[in-house]
């Protein structure tokens, strides 16, 4: 069996800028090796698990590119992928490790253990949980108690306590210190597993050969290596990607100001430039590149090449990139990405964009090149649907440029064809001759009469999109 990764979210909210970069990386190593690559559902939360959210991390991920062999969706034969639906393996799992002496069941109620935690720590002691101090709790009282309700003891598990070591593909080696923790919790009394252990079992039987995932698992990690060897499992390999910090050099967070990838998407990024950023967030080409298409960075990338520093999170070289793409993007493709931010501003209705989709291809195409967020784009747009009155003190039409104006507004009136071809050949005809009349002030005039202002798109782009008629009329009012 090749190489199997997979992303396990907890659906609890939506995908947020770290957990797109731990799916990117294991989407990107898996292609690469052309391994599986899965999709878990950790939803044993179950206060925080929403299905809203499952569906969110899922439109999420669609939309970036990052598709998945194996998941709630695509049955790859190792499934359920939620853990909700895996309650009984886990259950299984469990009585097996009682069995082996290597768990025990404690009939405590939870406010109990916090209390223990916090006695523990009044008297200088570690905050660590053993056998002994936690079967005081199974009182024969306690156990009558717990049956009567129908409510079943928490279970858990027997650690080993000595030093433990991963060499990870990324940190290298990582040596856990003898007296970190405790006994921990692997099954709560409501049956639910906890996040270490149902991960453990989900990899073991999903045959996970590779966990990629950021370094605040490190701590985890311990738990989960323990738990291997008392079950007499196999590691997977383990390659902790660090933490994404932000500009103040604290991990990257909410307080940051930097949204989920939904609101990146809700203000007009576009996927290709999220992945190619996200990509360069702890990895980095071989050669150095920097603008990478998704197919360029299945081929390229390698976990040799993720750093194991910190990555510091720059919204402007996101906001840039994406700019780029912007730019660079099929242009059919990009007007169908800004129909919605269109339509949403009220420019237009749907019917009208979709009526005039060759209209907006051309518009977009010129104003593109001044925009790094598809959400500015109808601002830039108003130029072709206002009708602005222009400042007359703006202009400064002598006679002759007005008697230019004039010839240019019969040339254009009996332009048979309406393209920038035949624009551009009725300008050279209209101004042939007239050596006197300063080019620099025929177009800006003729700009400021069309648009009511000194800059915007290219003035051909500008005629050519307002159409004929509302030029002639435009220019009607001038040489009147
Ligand atoms: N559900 C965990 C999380 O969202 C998964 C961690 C892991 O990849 O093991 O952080």
């Amino acid at each position: 069996m090749g190489v199997r990764v997979r992303f396990a979210p907890s659906p609890t909210g939506y995908l947020h800028v770290g957990g797109a970069r731990t799916a990117l990386f294991n989407f990107l190593f898996a292609k690469n090796q052309g391994g599986t690559f899965v999709l878990r559902i950790e939803d044993t939360d179950l206060e925080r698990s929403t299905k809203e959210s499952e569906m969110a991390l899922i439109d999420s991920l669609k939309w970036l590119g990052i598709t998945w062999d194996e998941g709630p969706d695509v049955d790859g034969g190792y499934g359920p992928y939620r853990q909700s639906e895996r309650l009984n393996l886990y259950r299984e799992i469990t009585e097996q490790l009682i069995k082996k002496d290597r768990a025990y069941e404690v009939y405590v109620h939870p406010e109990e253990l916090e209390e223990l935690r916090e006695k523990l720590q009044s008297e200088g002691r570690l905050p660590h949980y053993n056998r002994e101090m936690l079967e005081k709790f199974n009182t024969k009282k306690r156990i009558e108690e717990f049956k009567n309700n129908g409510k079943n003891p928490v279970v858990f598990f027997v650690f080993n306590d000595k030093e433990y070591e991963i060499n990870d593909l990324i940190k290298g080696k990582v040596t856990f210190r003898k007296g970190a923790i405790g006994d921990f919790v692997l099954l709560r009394s409501n049956g639910i597993p906890t996040y270490n252990f149902a991960c453990v079992i989900d990899d073991h039987f999903m045959h996970i050969t590779h966990v990629i995932r950021g370094d605040d698992h490190l701590s985890n990690t311990l738990r989960q290596v323990a738990l291997y060897e008392a079950l007499g499992w196999e590691m997977p390999n383990f390659a902790h990607v660090s933490m994404i910090l932000g500009p103040d050099g604290k991990k990257l967070s909410k307080r940051h100001g930097v949204s989920s990838v939904e609101g990146y998407r809700s203000k007009g990024y576009l996927p290709e430039a999220m992945i190619n950023y996200l990509a360069l967030l702890g990895w980095s080409h071989p050669e150095g590149k920097e603008i990478l298409s998704l197919e360029e960075l299945i081929t390229s990338f390698s976990l040799d090449r993720v750093s194991s520093n910190p990555a510091i999170y720059d919204e402007n070289k996101l906001k840039w990139m994406n700019g780029y793409y912007i730019r660079n993007y099929d242009i059919e493709k990009l007007t169908r990405i800004s129909k919605k931010f269109i339509v949403n501003s009220g420019l237009c209705d749907e019917e009208e964009f979709d009526d005039k989709f060759e209209w907006f291809e051309e518009a977009i195409n010129s104003v593109r090149n001044g925009i790094d967020e598809l959400i500015e784009l109808p601002e830039k747009l108003k130029v072709y649907f206002e009708n602005p009155k222009f400042i007359s003190t703006e202009l400064n039409l002598s006679p002759e440029l007005i008697e230019v104006y004039s010839k240019l507004l019969d040339n254009l009136e009996k332009a048979e064809r309406w393209n920038k071809n035949e624009i551009l050949n009725i300008f050279r005809k209209t101004l042939k001759g007239h050596k006197k009349i300063s080019r620099k002030d025929f177009y800006m005039n003729l700009r400021i009469i069309l648009t009511g202002k000194t800059e915007g798109p290219e003035l051909l782009d500008i005629i050519y999109l307002l159409g004929k008629e509302r030029v002639l009329a435009k220019l009607s009012d001038i040489v009147k």
